[in-house]
């Protein structure tokens, strides 16, 4: 069996990490996505707020489950027995980020991480702009998947 996950704070999900979730989908047996918890972070949506979003959005998808999870992502991996990391790359910024803690993740553990670029129409959605939108008022259902506007 073929498992990853998909670590991340999705605050909210948005459409960028659902094409990379779907185009993942036909490469695992199963997707783990994994709502990291840091206590040093603001985030905008509760983490129940957040779950949900992500369980609407997949509930009709047997091989996706959600779950939580806080300290070192490669020892929540380890706790599942997944071998696989995916992430999302959108720009040299990200590519910069993401090899060092790929490289680091490796150097710690024989986990291997997985990268998918993002789709031409969805590269430039972040969850930070989508707060951003959000908080001054603008429409943000282009951005995100129906779970998270019909709150
Ligand atoms: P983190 O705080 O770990 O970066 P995010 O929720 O912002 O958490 O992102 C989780 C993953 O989704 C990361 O790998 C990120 O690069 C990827 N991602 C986010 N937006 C997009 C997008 N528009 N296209 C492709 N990947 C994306």
């Amino acid at each position: 069996m073929k498992r990853a996950i998909f670590p991340g704070s999705f605050d909210p999900i948005t459409l960028g990490h659902v094409d990379i979730i779907n185009r993942a989908l036909p490469l695992f047996d199963e997707i783990v996505i994994a709502i990291g918890i840091n206590a040093e972070k603001k985030y905008l949506f509760t983490l129940e707020e957040r779950t949900n979003f992500i369980r609407k959005t997949f509930s009709n998808e047997p091989k996706i489950t959600v779950k939580t999870y806080s300290g070192l992502t490669i020892d929540f991996c380890k706790k599942l027995d997944i071998n696989f990391i995916l992430r999302g790359l959108r720009n040299p910024a990200d590519f910069e980020f993401e090899k060092a803690i790929a490289q680091t993740n490796r150097k710690l553990s024989n986990i291997e991480t997985v990268f998918l670029l993002t789709s031409a129409d969805t590269s430039y959605i972040s969850s930070s702009i989508v707060r951003d939108v959000l908080k001054n008022g603008g429409d943000i259902s282009s951005l995100v998947p129906n779970s998270v506007t019909s709150k």
